[in-house]
């Protein structure tokens, strides 16, 4: 069992969406879609997916100039984002990376570059994503099995825990919200409320605890959590 990270498909065309989805399903992506910008706009606003593919000409918009705008805001800043057209200039190219795509295809495109060239960026922009284990001094946080291990110490976390000791492990040093982290890890089940970010928290306390972890995650006040590369007076 591992975390399935999530795509977000705008794009009008239904024959390129349904290629589309096929191909990343059995990639083994959970596909959300959109018809329209802001289709695609509401969409985010509900769930932040892992990765985006954004076609240039939609009918209530141009993706490339909608792209510019996410960028400029905190939240989608670092979305990684391929944008897909049938325009081929090379201006077109030009000006969709500036505006902050990370990748660029145009139509007709081959679904399996298309899948490689997805996993690439995500492997570029959100690593927890597409590894394997993580490891954090002398203990591993296996995806398989959602197990943290310590030499011969092994226990499994739940499916919850798991997702948010990965993402801390994967984002050491900044602070997050309890609202980045639903939005980060919970994702799909954003009407959850933000006090439940700490019980999930408290659970995966007592876990680290037991590995002697507990203090690499730390309660910033008036802000939310942190998990810390180093602890101040550590030797290492
Ligand atoms: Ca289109």
């Amino acid at each position: 069992m591992s975390i399935q990270p999530s795509v977000l498909i705008v794009e009008d065309e239904a024959d390129i969406t349904e290629l589309l989805r096929f191909a990343l399903q059995r990639a083994g992506f959970e596909v959300r879609t959109a018809q329209s910008l802001s289709e695609a706009q509401q969409s985010l606003k509900a769930v932040l997916p892992q990765v985006v593919v954004l076609d240039w000409m939609l009918p209530d918009g141009d993706g490339a100039t909608w792209l510019k705008t996410l960028r400029a805001d905190e939240r989608s800043r670092h979305l990684p984002i391929l944008m897909l057209t049938a325009r081929a200039q090379e201006t077109d190219k030009l000006q969709g990376l500036d505006n902050g795509a990370d990748d660029y295809m145009t139509k007709p495109f081959s679904p399996k570059e298309l899948v490689a060239r997805i996993n690439s960026i995500m492997r570029r922009s959100a690593p927890q994503h597409v590894a394997t284990s993580t490891t954090f001094k002398d203990c591993v946080l296996h995806d398989d099995d959602l197990a943290l291990q310590k030499g011969g110490v092994r226990e499994t976390l739940g499916n919850t825990e798991f997702k948010l000791l990965k993402y801390l492990l994967t984002h050491p040093d900044k602070s997050y919200t309890r609202n980045q982290l639903l939005d980060f890890v919970w994702g799909d089940h954003v009407y959850i409320e933000e006090r439940t970010v700490d019980v999930h928290v408290l659970r995966l306390r007592k876990i680290l605890q037991r590995f002697e972890l507990e203090a690499y995650l730390e309660t910033v006040r008036g802000v939310g959590y942190r998990w810390r590369s180093t602890l101040p007076s550590s030797p290492n």
